[in-house]
C-alpha cells in the first residue's frame, strides 16, 4: 500500500513560517555534556539533564509543561529561555514494502528527505546531514540540486526523533529502528561538528540508545575529517568508492581529485587500525559499462586486499535525466561472483522504496541552489 499524504513535494507551499528567528536556545542541538552545564548555567544540579533528555527522546515529549518531575520554577524557566524546536514534517509516505519516507521542512525554502527501511532482522532509518550536497557526484541526484547549507544537530537528531516517534505509533511496542546510517542528504563529514553531536545522541542511552557499531557514517572521502573523526567516534563507517582507479573515480566523485583512492584507503585503514572485528563498507554503485565489468572486480579486490572490508555493491537508481544505466543482472551477478572469488563479504542492496523514490541516490528533498553558484561548490583544487 502507497499511503500518500494530500501534499507532493514539489507542490508543497508554505503557509506558515516554521523557524521564527529566536534567541532560545534549541535544546536538540545539545550532547548530554553541554545539556549538564545549561543547567549547572541555570543554576541547576547537572541531572536535571538526564530528566530533560528522558522526556525529550525516551517519552517524546517536548512540551516543559509536562515535564511533570521538574520544578514549576523550572519548568518556567526553560519556557523562557529554551525550546525543544523540531523540523516540520510536510509530507509522509510509505511505500508498497514497508519503507517510509518523509519530507522534512527545515527553513521555509528548503525540504530534505529521511527514510527507513524494515527487514526482517533489522530496521534502518537513513538520515541526512546537509540540504543539498556540495559534492557532485555524477550519478547521484541530490547533486543535482546543489547544496544550501549544513544541517544543525538538531535538525540531523530531529528526524530521529520524528520517525521514531511516527513508527513507534505504528510498531506498538517493538523498538523499530536499530540501525542508523548518514546516507541521505549530503556529505557527513563537510558538517563534522553537528554530525558528531548529532551522533552522540544517536548512541546515548539517555538519547536513542543505538550501539556505535550500529550507527553508520557513510562518506565520499573527506581525509582530513576522516582522521579526525577516528579521534572523537567509533561509530561505524561505510566509503563511497565506486570506481578501482584514479581516473575513473576522479569523473564520479570529483572529490577525488582533492583525495586521490590511495590517500583515502589509508585513511580508512587508520580508522579501524587497533579495533578488532570493525570493518569498512564500500559502497560500490553499479553502472551499466562505466564500473561494472571482470577486470574492474578485480582490480577493486586487489585494493581491498590487506583491509578488513565488507563491500556493497548497489544496482544504480535511475533519476530523470540522469546518463547513466543500472548494470545489467548479470553483470551485477558476475561482479559480485569475481569479488568473492577473491574471498570478500559481499552484499549486492536491494533497491526498496522504489515507489517513493526513496532508495539510494534519489534523494532530492527541495533545495533552494544556492550551490549552483560556484562559491557555494566545494573547492577541488587546493
Ligand atoms: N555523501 C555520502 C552520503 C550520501 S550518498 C557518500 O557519498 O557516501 C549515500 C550512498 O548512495 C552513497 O554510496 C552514494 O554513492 C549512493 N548513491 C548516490 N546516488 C546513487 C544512485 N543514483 N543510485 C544508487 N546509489 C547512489
Amino acid at each position: 500500500m502507497t499511503c500518500v499524504l494530500t501534499l507532493t513535494p514539489f507542490e508543497y507551499k508554505a503557509s506558515t513560517a516554521v523557524t521564527a528567528s529566536s534567541a532560545k536556545i534549541n535544546l536538540l542541538d545539545l550532547n548530554r555534556r553541554d545539556l549538564a552545564a545549561f543547567f549547572i548555567g541555570l543554576g541547576e544540579k547537572p541531572f536535571r539533564a538526564t530528566q530533560l533528555m528522558k522526556w525529550v527522546y525516551h517519552e517524546h515529549v517536548v512540551d516543559f509543561a509536562a515535564m511533570t518531575d521538574l520544578s514549576k520554577g523550572l519548568r518556567g524557566q526553560l519556557a523562557e529561555r529554551a525550546e525543544i524546536r523540531l523540523p516540520e514534517v510536510v509530507l509522509a509516505q510509505a511505500s508498497r514494502d514497508g519503507s517510509h519516507k518523509w519530507l522534512i521542512r527545515v527553513d521555509n525554502d528548503n525540504c530534505i528527505e529521511t527514510v527507513f527501511i524494515p527487514e526482517t532482522d533489522r530496521g534502518t532509518l537513513c538520515v541526512s546531514s546537509q540540504v543539498g550536497c556540495p559534492l557532485d557526484c555524477s550519478f547521484c541526484a541530490t547533486a543535482r540540486q546543489g547544496f544550501n547549507r549544513n544541517l544543525s544537530a538538531a535538525e540531523i537528531i530531529g528526524q530521529v526523533w520524528l520517525a521514531s516517534q511516527t513508527l513507534g505509533q505504528v510498531s506498538k511496542g517493538a523498538r523499530p529502528i536499530t540501525n542508523i546510517v548518514l546516507m541521505g542528504m549530503g556529505e557527513p563529514l563537510l558538517n563534522f561538528d553537528n554530525v558528531v553531536k548529532a551522533t552522540e545522541l544517536m548512541q546515548d542511552d539517555l538519547g536513542f540508545g543505538i550501539s556505535k557499531r550500529r550507527v553508520t557514517l557513510s562518506t565520499a572521502g573527506v581525509v582530513p575529517a576522516l582522521y579526525r573523526l577516528r579521534e572523537v567516534s567509533e561509530i561505524s563507517l561505510a566509503v563511497s568508492l565506486h570506481a578501482p582507479d584514479d581516473a575513473l573515480r576522479d569523473q564520479l566523485v570529483p572529490l577525488n581529485r582533492k583525495y586521490p583512492i590511495a590517500e583515502l584507503l589509508a585513511a580508512c585503514r587508520q580508522y579501524i587500525a587497533d579495533k578488532p572485528y570493525r570493518r569498512i563498507t564500500w559502497e560500490y554503485v553499479l553502472l551499466d559499462g562505466i564500473n561494472d565489468s571482470e577486470e574492474q572486480a578485480d582490480a577493486l579486490a586487489a585494493l581491498l586486499k590487506h583491509i578488513p572490508s565488507k563491500v556493497n555493491l548497489i544496482p544504480f537508481n535511475p533519476f530523470p535525466e540522469t546518463r547513466y544505466q543500472r548494470s545489467k543482472p548479470a553483470a551485477i551477478a558476475r561482479f559480485q561472483a569475481v569479488l568473492m572469488a577473491h574471498d570478500l563479504t559481499v552484499i549486492t542492496r536491494k533497491t526498496r522504496g522504489d515507489d517513493i523514490a526513496a532508495a539510494c541516490g534519489q534523494l532530492a528533498g527541495q533545495v533552494q541552489a544556492r550551490g549552483r553558484r560556484p562559491e557555494r561548490r566545494l573547492q577541488l583544487t587546493s
